[in-house]
């Protein structure tokens, strides 16, 4: 099959969260199991031209008001020969930011922006004379791609693409005054409630569940839980009526860059046969943290988004947040990295001052969460809600035993420990409060220090768990099939 992902960012050359992983991997497990699959994003200003091939000739797109002149550039994805082509627009993209900055996180421009991503992505096709089976777009900045496909009569060309819509996180959707709806170059007659508008606003999430072909979002559960008013954002209407196109499928895990027995970042490299060694990859996070040097105290660990979707609140809220109970009466200790939120992170400076047992770095940090995931026992994700979710994934390859909330792709991914057989590989709480956070990871450290057999053995069962792109690529090549046979149907 010929599959065009379009997407507003893809690893290496464009990141802000998990979609950016989602994206360049599975293009490349899917190309390798025999797929044409190209992908187009913009060139933002970061993104080095000189590092990038001209494709040469000017491509003119046809959108909103005017026809805008873009260049085109292309490179390819690292280890394979994945086609990355760039839309290269000097007022577009050439700012430094994907959707904002910090003083303006979303710029007021961007359903021109992602508009013009949508129309050039398809006009891309025709340029390098390249039809796809399949477009393929991810989240809402690239759902104009699919919605054009349905509703504009200029691309009927396309009659026998299918689309394919997948959600990476439902909490973003793209809603937008409605003058801006001229951009999108679409009539006001697809500006109706079971269509573009959303409250008098334009949604660009909501009309890309309408008009895509098929839907799926990155774990069973949350292909479940957002049809359900506490999860959906609004959606879950939609999805209950789109239930039968919508499915679930786990993200992988990049095992070049998250593998214990391989990683280049962290300073004692094992496996689950060699497991002991971890205890020095302790060591050096206690030393690098200036925790003290304790190898028989629970380690805790952390990296997150400072956002209220991972729960920081009821972990660290002031006054009411589990943190400081937790350090103070149960005798373990306690990392965090993270950035975000600024009260979030004021209030990890205070507890760093505070506790000798806890220690936080506030800042983006690649190394030190290899490091954090090969050295804690640990690891704490109470999130709120979790499409999926990597770090869980990542903590049990690396042997540390998450503890999360019972939601997303955490329930598809954690079994729960059973104190009377062992079984499981993590502990898991079910509501999100400040006392069943402190509840369970008092779990996880009474099971440390009263049972540390089943904790060896959980340890091994979460290290010899696959969690590779290839399972999933075969699944999102049946969702393309499904797809092309409702079209010819
Ligand atoms: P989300 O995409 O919602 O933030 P995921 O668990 O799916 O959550 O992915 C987060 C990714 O970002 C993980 O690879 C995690 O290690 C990384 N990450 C998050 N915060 C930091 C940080 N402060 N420093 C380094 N890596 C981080």
């Amino acid at each position: 099959m010929n599959i065009l992902m379009v997407t507003s960012e893809a690893v290496p050359f464009a990141k802000t969260g998990g979609l950016a992983d989602a994206v360049s991997a599975l293009s490349v497990a899917l190309s390798k199991l025999g797929h044409d699959v190209r992908v187009v994003l913009p060139r933002y200003y970061r993104i080095d031209r000189n590092k990038l091939e001209h494709v040469s000739g000017p491509m003119g797109v046809h959108c909103g008001y005017q026809e805008i002149w873009t260049g085109v550039y292309s490179a390819v994805l690292p280890d394979s020969t994945v086609p990355v082509y760039f839309i290269d627009h000097e007022q577009s993209y050439g700012r430094d930011g994907i959707y904002g900055i910090p003083e303006e996180p979303d710029f007021n421009d961007n359903p021109q922006r992602f508009s013009l991503l949508g129309h050039a992505a398809l006009q891309l096709c025709r340029k390098i004379g390249w039809m796809p089976d399949i477009v393929h777009a991810h989240d809402w900045a690239a759902a104009l791609a699919p919605i054009l496909l349905k509703f504009h009569e200029a691309y009927s060309d396309f009659s026998a693409t299918a689309s394919v819509f997948t959600i990476h996180n439902i909490g973003y959707q793209g809603i937008y005054g409605k003058h801006l709806y001229p951009h999108t170059a679409l009539s006001w007659d697809n500006f109706y409630a079971a269509g573009f508008e959303d409250w008098d606003r334009m949604n660009f999430l909501k009309a890309a569940l309408v008009s895509s072909d098929k839907l799926t979002t990155v774990s069973p559960t949350y292909a479940k839980e957002i049809q359900r008013p506490e999860y959906g954002f609004r959606m879950d209407g939609i999805l209950r009526y789109r239930s039968s196109d919508l499915t679930g499928i786990l993200n992988g895990v990049d095992t070049g860059t998250w593998n214990p027995g391989k990683d280049k970042l962290i300073p004692v490299k094992y496996t689950a046969k060699t497991i002991e060694k971890k205890a020095e990859n302790k060591k050096a996070l206690q030393k690098r943290m200036g925790l003290p040097q304790n190898p028989d105290v629970p380690l805790i660990g952390m990296v997150t988004r400072l956002a209220d979707q991972k729960g920081v609140s009821e972990l660290f809220g002031p006054s009411y947040g589990s943190a400081h109970r937790i350090c103070t009466e149960i005798d373990l200790q306690m990392v965090v990295l993270g950035s975000g939120e600024p009260w979030c992170e004021q209030e990890l400076s205070t507890l760093n001052h505070t506790l000798p047992n806890f220690s936080a770095y506030i800042g983006y940090d690649d190394s030190l969460s290899h490091l954090i995931e090969a050295g804690a026992d640990f690891f704490l994700m109470p999130s709120r809600y979790e499409p999926c979710g990597l770090n869980q994934m990542y903590s049990l390859m690396y042997g540390t035993i998450p503890i999360v909330r019972k939601t997303g792709g955490l329930v598809d991914t954690v079994e729960n420990y059973n104190e009377q057989t062992g079984e499981g590989t993590g502990f898991i709480l079910d509501h999100l409060t400040p006392q069943s956070i402190y509840d369970t990871v008092g779990w996880a450290a009474y099971a440390w220090y009263n049972k540390r057999d089943h904790v060896r053995e959980m340890q091994i069962r979460g290290m010899n768990k696959k969690f590779g792109w290839d399972v999933s690529a075969k699944q999102y090549e049946d969702v393309y099939k499904n797809a092309l046979l409702d079209k010819k149907r």
